[in-house]
């Protein structure tokens, strides 16, 4: 991109250019070997054996250390520093298991995919386990996920980060007269206005990314929150007879909507049985880390590469 700066404008000379390339998706899909269509249940299955050595790993060392931070094993200048240590111990714990868990979201994205196996028995049902142990409806979300993969990146037809309209954002059908449809000279006045309101006011910022990282793919299933715009209000992937899904897809979202069920039963049996405390640190914090990866694929031009 080329830009010139006169009385206090910076003006776009020249855009950079686009050159769309002349191939097709069969030219794409014949220039991959032959070896890279062959699914091996065995290499599949490995993934996810070393996935869960790794949280088994990562829970047994933090088990561990956490007993030795205390007075009789190390020797601290204040007592404070005792819970401060378990506490950055535990976050470690939580950051490290909930990379592992987006892991094995991946591999449960993959049998969405039909990619995990040649069996689609197999795939589907290590794709329910795997994701209904993340709390996601593995097939409500497999079958709104072949559609977002279908238009990714589509300014409308996309189903997930759908960018709101000017008409929906209440402004004015665009001026050519006075304005630029690229967008492209603004004056260096506003140019620094808008810098100044990006860097503004951290808390509001802190704030909003935290809401957007946690809050942004459960509301996205439950509410289809930042989703496709033709859906009525209100439209969730728990529900069966949603304008989501063909009416024969209704048993698949019933077995998703198990499988919830019993993620959710686990967690409360789990919580009468050893304590919020121990769910809270062991599952929910990590879980918060895997949750905030798949909503920090911010950007609608990226969701292209983000899954
Ligand atoms: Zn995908």
């Amino acid at each position: 991109m080329k830009t010139e700066s006169r009385d206090g404008v910076t003006y776009v000379v020249e855009q950079n250019k686009c050159i769309i390339p002349d191939f097709t998706v069969k030219d794409l899909l014949s220039a991959i070997p032959q070896r890279c269509f062959k699914r091996s249940a065995l290499h599949s299955s490995l993934y996810i054996v070393w996935d869960v050595l790794l949280l088994t790993g990562i829970y047994k060392a933090t088990t561990y250390v956490d007993p030795l931070l205390s007075p009789e094993h190390i020797d601290y200048p204040h007592p404070y520093l005792y819970p401060l240590a378990r506490f950055a111990l535990w976050a470690l714990y939580s950051f490290g298991a909930g990379l592992v868990a987006t892991g094995l979201w991946v591999v449960a994205h993959e049998c969405g995919h039909q990619a995990f196996s040649e069996s689609k028995f197999i795939n589907n049902a290590v794709g329910w386990v795997l994701h209904s142990a993340l709390g996601v409806p593995y097939h409500s979300w497999r079958i709104s996920h072949a559609k977002h993969h279908a238009s990714t990146g589509h300014m409308t037809q996309d189903q997930v980060f759908v960018p709101r309209t000017r008409s929906e954002m209440g402004l004015p059908p665009i001026d050519h007269e006075n304005e630029d449809l690229l967008g492209a000279s603004v004056s260096d006045k506003v140019m620094h206005e808008l810098y100044d309101a990006i860097g503004d006011s951290p808390i509001g910022a802190l704030y909003g990314a935290f809401s957007y990282l946690t809050f942004g793919w459960p509301m996205y299933l439950i509410r289809n929150a930042s989703g496709q715009k033709r859906y009525p209000r209100g439209t969730s992937h728990y529900n069966p007879n949603a304008i989501i899904y063909a009416p024969h897809q209704f048993g698949q979202i019933v077995i998703s909507d198990i499988g919830i069920l019993l993620w959710i039963a686990t967690l409360v049996l789990w919580t009468m049985n050893r304590g919020f405390a121990e769910v809270f640190r062991v599952y929910l914090v990590p879980y918060l880390w895997h949750v905030s990866s798949h909503s920090a694929h911010l950007p609608h031009s990226l969701t292209i590469i983000a899954f």
